[in-house]
């Protein structure tokens, strides 16, 4: 029995340094991946559902790994986190997707930016002036601005967010809560964050035609952000079905495959 535990806990450690060592050499990878600008940024359209018009494109970080092949930002966001390196691909980030934009409306196309911050970004004093950098040398207004967090990050360093987020509003960029319904803020709380807008998660929008219930909390998503004067997003829109019954409910914007799937700026522009 003896030499089974120890075999069974050296076994145990091994999947351990494997996955340690992965994690350490993404890590690396990544770093190196934003030190030589390899990281690139896919957009997706936001189409407002009163004149069927892209009304934004949220910018979604890439990476294709050299030999992993492309990366999951949910499985190198959370890497980044862990160190300054997030600091460093926001900034990055900000940087890349304000210009683009500042190039696009130059050109006539009049939509507004979607960007993800993590709530490492928000402990970032530094983090409001680079903003206001970032879209005064792309000649963007604030207001074409808006930074999504999610409502998990949000909740959890309440005090501390709200008062970068407050310093960001009066700026005069817009906020929105990111995947709304998967944690458990109050309509209180929502209220004092002085926020623009809802975005409702894939979860609930993925059951819609399929599951009376996630047709339910979606109505009273919808109901209670207009009580409280959001503007709702829906994302992970996959088909028409979907697409109608969120109108029929009254939200505002939509975002999802079925709309228009995360391209290039090249592309997306073409
Ligand atoms: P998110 O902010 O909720 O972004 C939406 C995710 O849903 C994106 O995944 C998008 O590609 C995907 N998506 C869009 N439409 C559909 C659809 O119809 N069906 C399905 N199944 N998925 C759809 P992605 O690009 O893999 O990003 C995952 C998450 O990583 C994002 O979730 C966001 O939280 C984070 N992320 C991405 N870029 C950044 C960034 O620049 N900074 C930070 N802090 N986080 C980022
Ligand atoms: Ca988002
Ligand atoms: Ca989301
Ligand atoms: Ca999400």
């Amino acid at each position: 029995a003896k030499t089974r535990g120890r075999s069974r806990y050296e076994f145990f450690d091994v999947g351990l340094r494997r996955r340690m060592q992965r994690r350490l050499r993404l890590e690396q990878d990544l770093r190196d991946a934003v030190r030589h600008g390899r990281l690139w940024t896919a957009y997706q359209p936001v189409v407002d559902l009163s004149t069927d018009r892209v009304v934004a494109v949220e910018a979604l970080l890439r990476w294709n790994h050299p030999i992993h092949g492309p990366v999951s930002p949910t499985e190198f966001i959370p890497l980044a986190e862990e160190s300054d390196l997030i600091n460093l691909l926001g900034a990055h980030m900000l940087r890349e997707t304000t210009r683009e934009l500042g190039i696009r409306r130059e050109r006539g196309t009049e939509v507004d930016l979607k960007i993800n911050l993590s709530t490492r970004q928000l402990d970032d004093p530094a983090l409001v002036t680079a903003v206001e950098h970032a879209l005064a040398a792309a000649g963007l207004p604030p207001s074409a601005l808006c930074l999504e967090i999610t409502e998990s990050a949000l909740m959890r360093d309440f005090v501390l967010a709200s008062e970068t987020l407050t310093a960001l509003r009066e700026l005069g960029v817009r906020l929105a809560i990111d995947d709304f319904g998967t944690g458990y803020s109050s309509l209180a709380q929502l209220q004092r964050l002085t926020l623009d807008t809802l975005k409702i998660d894939r979860s609930f929008v993925n059951g819609l035609g399929r599951s009376r219930d996630a047709e339910a909390i979606v109505t009273s998503i919808i109901a209670m952000a207009h009580a409280v004067e959001l503007t709702v997003v829906a994302e992970g829109v996959e088909n028409g079905e979907q697409l109608e019954l969120l109108r029929e409910l009254g939200c505002d914007q939509a975002q999802g495959y079925y709309l228009g799937r995360p391209l290039p700026a090249r592309e997306l522009w073409a």
